[in-house]
């Protein structure tokens, strides 16, 4: 088995860099994903926050989103986060013409969900399995309005708003723990790369 685990960031647009910086600090190699090579011998993959209709117009121009799709289906552990999240879901509430997902997880979600003057907000929360809190914010996120019998809420806002889900190996966050030094998040998607290598 290899030392350290190899964690692919996608890094067509959004904030590849943040998320680079935690997964090094806990030890991973992070490698910035924009071709379809560089899918292959990943342990895991992260989907950052950005603008989704925009990564999914650059995973079909880079010919990425196939890969990806076939990826997730045969189980690489996969977190996103904001956008990421968007990418993830079955279902897209608000999604421009032709904007299309990954899919993966069985939930619906409504983008830019918190418009108006609570568009981007911190908040601590209380996500399944993690001790204590966590620093939450949220940019422009998107909210899940519909959680499938195969998906499994792990946040939720103190009004009731589902902001965390997983199912199987995939993790996903309406929120970025990633810009507020939050690591357990992808402490945990490593956990999941860990059970599989
Ligand atoms: N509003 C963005 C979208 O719909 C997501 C924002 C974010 O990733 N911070 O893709």
């Amino acid at each position: 088995m290899r030392s350290h685990l190899r964690v692919g960031v996608l890094a067509l647009q959004g904030d590849v860099r943040e998320h680079a910086g935690v997964l090094t600090a806990l030890g991973a190699e992070a490698i910035p994903v924009r071709r379809p090579e560089q899918l292959a011998g990943l342990d895991a993959l992260v989907l950052p926050g950005g603008e989704s209709s925009v990564i999914d117009k650059l995973s079909r121009i880079f010919g990425l989103r196939e890969p990806i799709r076939a990826a997730i289906a045969t189980g690489l552990p996969v977190y996103g986060t904001c956008a990421g999240l968007i990418l993830l879901a079955d279902e897209v509430e608000g999604a421009i013409t032709g904007q299309r997902t990954f899919g993966g997880i069985d939930v619906t979600v409504a983008r830019n969900a918190f418009g108006g003057q609570v568009e981007s907000f911190e908040t601590r929360l209380v996500v399944e399995g993690i001790e204590g809190e966590v620093e939450a914010t949220f940019i422009r996120a998107p909210l899940i309005t519909r959680v499938g019998d195969r998906a499994k809420a792990i946040a939720t806002l103190p009004g009731g708003g589902v902001v965390g889900v997983a199912q199987g190996s995939l993790l996903g966050t309406s929120f970025h723990p990633e810009m507020n030094g939050e690591v357990r998040l992808h402490e945990r998607l490593l956990e999941l790369a860990r059970a599989r290598v």
